[in-house]
């Protein structure tokens, strides 16, 4: 008989629960989404549901109905009834006995939560503290993979300094993004923020700020910039669909805009709410 043990309770492993055999688990092999409700309104669904189609694609998950994952996102949060909800979702490879490589007659599986996105107003009125960690992910970051160990490792160096984030940082010694936002610097009046190159998350957040910065007529550098140049901006945020966007004040041991969020970064936050509307 195949063993299976579950703590300390051993079942016979044919009778396993299909969430135990689930490549995510064993892999990391699958792929998820975020998004968010503002005041009872999803916020730019198909946006989220085109890069997921790009992420299923990324790493050949095929059999996946994007429209029938629309209808779940709507059924779920409508029956939340959670006005500023965050919305979560996954798609694995599917369940089987662990191999690398996976049987062709998998079916992927489905998850999905919703939840409160919680209150960001603090750190956003009063700004975050972030510190610089080794970008040590794969090659394809582009990718909204459920690999999230070097993220999850960054983050938990973030908290042990004392700081909300922590900014990822290449062998070439540029920022490429936060463990879990995007990152940018107002210099000399203008915004600068990583290219959307492969690794790097195509943020959706980012691309509202762009166009937001647009309106504004703030000029927009598509250009990686180093933590030294970081710690001499005028001001640093990040951009994250959770928390659309959130000042930064201290960057390592450097405060930023003397320890406030700065005038720009401020009609960013006005101007961005206005998508949300
Ligand atoms: N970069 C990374 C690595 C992320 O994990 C996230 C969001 O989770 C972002 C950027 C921001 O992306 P979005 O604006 O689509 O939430």
């Amino acid at each position: 008989m195949n063993i299976a043990m579950i703590d300390d309770n051993m079942l016979d492993a044919d009778r396993l629960d299909k969430s135990y055999l689930d490549r995510g688990l064993y892999f990391g092999d699958g792929v998820y989404e975020v998004l968010r409700s503002y005041n009872g309104k999803l916020f730019v669904l198909d946006e989220h549901l085109e890069r997921f189609k790009n992420s299923l694609a990324g790493i050949e998950i095929s059999g996946v109905d994007v429209n029938e994952i629309r209808g779940r996102v709507r059924k779920a949060f409508d029956a939340a009834k959670i006005p500023d909800a965050k919305i979560y979702f996954h798609v694995t490879r599917g369940s089987a006995l662990r191999e690398h490589n996976p049987q062709l007659n998998i079916k992927p599986n489905f998850f999905l939560t919703v939840s409160d996105v919680g209150d960001s107003s603090k750190s956003k009125t009063k700004g975050i503290s972030v510190s610089t960690y080794p970008d040590l992910r794969w090659k394809k970051c582009s990718i909204k993979s459920l690999n999230l160990l070097p993220n999850v490792l960054a983050k938990m160096d973030a908290a042990k300094k004392g700081c909300d984030e922590a900014i990822l940082v290449d062998e070439q010694g540029l920022i490429t993004e936060g463990s879990s936002s995007a990152f940018f610097a107002c210099i000399n009046g203008s915004i600068h923020t990583a290219p959307t190159t492969a690794n790097i998350l195509p943020s959706i957040t980012r691309k509202y700020i762009i166009k937001a910065a647009g309106l504004l007529g703030i000029p927009v550098a598509e250009k990686s910039i180093t933590p030294q140049q970081a710690k001499n901006a005028d001001e640093l945020f990040l951009g994250v669909t959770t928390k659309d966007i959130v000042p930064v004040v201290k960057f390592d041991d450097s405060i930023i805009s003397n320890a406030r969020p700065g005038p720009i970064t401020k009609k960013l936050i006005s101007e961005f709410i206005k998508f949300t509307q």
